[in-house]
């Protein structure tokens, strides 16, 4: 584990299975291949106990109707590529279409996060085939990951857009919120997406006091989390309650309040940082002095 992180978590969507090499090769070699199908914003796999993630065989030479191809990286030496079909397009063999997130803990960890790596991917290369500057055919270059405006040189770079979460401490007591869009009985954190000209510590103040009507202190950076749904990096922090009390808006908040470690209500998926946050101070790894 990295010396900055104190949780006992590793980052579920960090891609630590693959390195990426620059300029990638100009084709896609014979040998040494393996891809990740993505159909939609699905991944395919071969069903089984574990599922399969990777093919061997380049799919269009397996009846695919194929859109794209972009390399994703090495992993070792083997070169990993993401096939993006189209729309109708057969699947290889006894392939089945599968959102990333059911994959989890089936899965293990490093291929689920390819997996969710091959959707982000395939997203970016779709959302910029145009430039968004003047509206001309982009390429995607070799040399890193961006798209490039022949016409008017504007290069574009995948978007990760930060988002804050924090797990807000009132004694034994931490502070859980309900959003209108969570399954039934879900509370979670409070998080929200960072604003243009603002620092880390400015959202989480901001977020605490727009969404719950409290103020914070001792906020302090735990952890972070790449969360590919579709293009966040989750910062998480630990703070106390410093004054006020709780008042929701019913907008983006419907309900929230103080919950100790054996009234926890239903929290959200293990894969979340907001989970882990929650579990690591469960278990003590989050204390007062840290
Ligand atoms: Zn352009």
């Amino acid at each position: 584990m990295h010396e900055t992180h104190t949780l006992h978590h590793t980052a579920r969507f960090s891609v630590t299975g693959l390195s990426q090499r620059y300029p990638e090769p100009g084709s896609v070699p014979d040998k040494n291949v393996i891809w990740v199908i993505i159909s939609g914003t699905d991944v395919a796999i071969t069903p089984g106990d574990p599922p399969w993630l990777f093919s061997a065989t380049d799919p269009a030479r397996d009846g695919c109707s194929v859109l794209s191809v972009q390399y994703l990286g090495h992993r070792g030496e083997t070169l990993c590529y993401a096939a993006e079909l189209n729309i109708g397009s057969p699947l290889p063999g006894t392939m089945e279409c599968c959102g990333v997130r059911a994959l989890f803990h089936r899965l293990t960890d490093e291929e689920l996060a390819i997996a969710a790596y091959a959707v982000r991917i395939i997203d970016f290369t779709r959302t910029t085939r145009y430039c968004g500057r003047c509206g001309a055919r982009t390429r995607q270059i070799r040399t890193e990951r961006a798209a490039f405006c022949t016409d008017c040189n504007l290069i574009t770079y995948p978007r990760t857009s930060p988002a804050i979460i924090v797990l807000v401490r009132d004694g034994a007591k931490i502070l859980l919120a309900r959003s209108p869009h969570f399954p039934p009985g879900m509370h979670s954190l409070v998080a929200g997406f960072v604003e243009p000209g603002e620092t880390l510590e400015e959202a989480v103040h901001r977020e605490v006091k727009e969404e719950v009507g409290i103020t914070i202190k001792n906020l302090r950076y735990v952890a972070s989390e790449p969360w590919p749904f579709p293009n966040s990096l989750m910062c998480g922090f630990v703070a106390d309650h410093d004054s006020g009390e709780i008042t929701i808006d019913n907008d983006e908040i419907t309900s929230a309040g103080w919950f100790d470690r054996d009234h926890l209500p239903v929290l959200p998926s293990q894969m979340s940082l907001s989970r882990a946050l929650i579990d690591a101070w469960t278990a003590g790894e989050i204390r007062s002095d840290r």
